[in-house]
């Protein structure tokens, strides 16, 4: 049986994390064997599934390299790919469940079913829909059905237990007992999760079900309305939840929780997806770093643990700083431009060689595709200031102004502004005014980029130009003038 898998996102919100994962799950098994990986919206849900968020879901998996190849925008033999529009299947399949006596419709008023669920408890049961439907005789149904909507439910039988040898956990069994008549179609005629998951996963021939371990209480629902239908169910893969650092589930209050999050915050999608894979999976337990091609071929569903896994944002780091340092010199330019361009900054006066040379200057302190806009503020940020320890040390230096001028005005006539010539003429203004290079070369980092640290010094003169940097000196000198304990010296 050839491959099939799906990913099912329920556009309600963003591309989590955990969600994530599984798709890139569900992607790397089918990619790795030949199979087809399909995306579904479970769109069911009205009141909150929204265009905006679709649009992000599928923005976040192609960012991820994800690609589908059938769902949205791709149709295949299996059409529409969007829950909300194959109604008349879900419909279908739940007039055969009444027929075979596996269904039945319910009329019960929430009120009535809420009273009667508060009695339960009362006497000790466990509170379930207490099957006061299922038996109903046909006049009684006539008289409802001219006056009530109707939901239509399961008929459980509560004999035996329910079973299946889970890929990642082995094997899960529930007792029938402890589950109830569930609703497959709500009184406003949309099905519930379960039964359109079902009803899709078998039209769309899915041979593997992989998803988080928090559907794991809804497995046997699912395959009791597989037996009732007749129908062979997939195997199941439960992969375990993702922790925060301190243990507990995954949230917002652990920080960025969304891929398009780490996107903004300057991750490569590779790094992301190399870091996501081995949150629950190992190739070798050794072997860290991947990329999506390799992670393709060397990726086993068997391999994926059941136990879950933090999210160590330093490890993230690590492994973004790994593959960042790996792109060669053309592609790591290439996304620093993007990068740059999405934040908002206007590169297109920007030569190629000026953003070439920006990412040089940065060399390995380039961690994330942020840290341009960090190490680069001296360029990037319109609005320039010193750091207070910094102008401290300025302050201290003895006729820092009258060096940084002399320095302004070398640069001012300067002839060729190309990097070699800016550190010669720096170096010989040093010599000729008894200071060594270096301390000529540190008043002037302060005055050029507000900061102790910098790129290296003759690439932040080039990339500000003559006219900004010799501007920034002779502002520097000014200050100084007003504000240094032995003003005028
Ligand atoms: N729409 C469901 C979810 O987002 C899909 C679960 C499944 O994969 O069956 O959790």
């Amino acid at each position: 049986m050839s491959v099939r898998v799906r990913f099912a996102p329920s556009p309600t919100g963003y591309l989590h994390v955990g969600g994530a994962r599984t798709a890139l799950y569900n992607w790397l098994h089918a990619r790795g064997k030949g199979g087809t990986f399909i995306l579904r919206i479970e769109d069911t849900d009205v009141a909150r599934s929204t265009e905006e968020s679709l649009a992000a879901i599928l923005d976040s998996m192609n960012w991820l390299g994800l690609t589908w190849d059938e769902g949205p925008g791709v149709e295949g033999p299996h059409a529409p790919y969007f829950q909300s529009q194959r109604g008349h299947l879900y419909q279908e399949h739940a007039d055969a469940l009444i027929e075979s006596g596996h269904a039945y419709r319910c009329y019960c008023l929430p009120e009535e079913i809420e009273a009667r669920r508060v009695q339960m408890a009362e006497r000790g049961e466990a509170p379930r829909y207490d099957g006061k439907c299922r038996g109903l005789d046909d006049a009684a149904r006539r008289a409802f059905e001219a006056e009530r909507p109707h939901a239509i439910r399961f008929a459980l039988d509560p004999e035996g237990e329910t079973a299946w040898d889970d890929v990642v956990r082995d094997r899960i069994a529930f007792r029938n007992d402890v589950l109830d008549d569930f609703v497959i179609v709500r009184s406003d005629g949309w099905p519930t999760y379960n039964f359109a998951c079902v009803v899709d996963d078998h039209l769309m021939e899915i041979s593997d079900v992989i998803r988080g371990d928090d559907h794991i209480s809804n497995t046997p629902r699912q395959l009791l309305l597989y037996a009732a239908l007749g129908w062979t169910p997939p195997r199941f893969a439960h992969v375990p939840m993702i922790l925060g650092a301190d243990g507990t589930r995954l949230s917002k209050r652990h920080g960025a929780t969304s891929a398009a999050q780490y996107r903004e915050a300057g991750y490569l999608p590779e790094a992301l997806d190399n870091f996501l894979a081995l949150l629950g999976w190992s190739f070798d337990g050794k072997t860290e770093l991947f990329t999506l091609d390799e992670l393709r071929e060397r990726f086993r569903l068997e391999r994926v643990g059941g136990n879950p896994s933090v999210f160590n944002t330093e490890k993230l780091d690590w492994v973004n700083a790994q593959h960042l340092k790996r792109l060669d010199e053309a592609d790591r330019i290439a996304r620093v431009r993007e990068f740059l361009n999405a934040r908002g900054h206007d590169l297109s006066m920007r030569d190629p060689e000026w953003i070439a040379t920006l990412v040089r200057a940065i060399g390995d302190r380039l961690k994330t595709l942020a840290d341009v806009e960090r190490h680069g503020a001296f360029v990037l940020d319109p609005s320039f200031e010193f750091d207070e320890a910094a102008w401290a040390e300025l302050r201290e230096k003895l006729q820092a102004a009258e060096h940084l001028e002399a320095l302004a005005a070398r640069f001012e006539v300067l002839a060729e502004f190309a990097i070699v010539d800016l550190e010669r003429e720096t170096r010989a203004l040093a010599a000729e005014r008894g200071l060594k290079a270096g301390e000529l070369i540190g008043m002037a980092r302060i005055a050029l980029t507000g900061r102790k640290v910098s790129p290296g010094i003759f690439e932040v003169v080039w990339l500000l130009g003559r006219k900004a940097a010799v501007q920034r000196l002779r502002d520097a000198a000014a200050r100084w003038r007003m504000d240094a304990p032995r003003a005028g010296v």
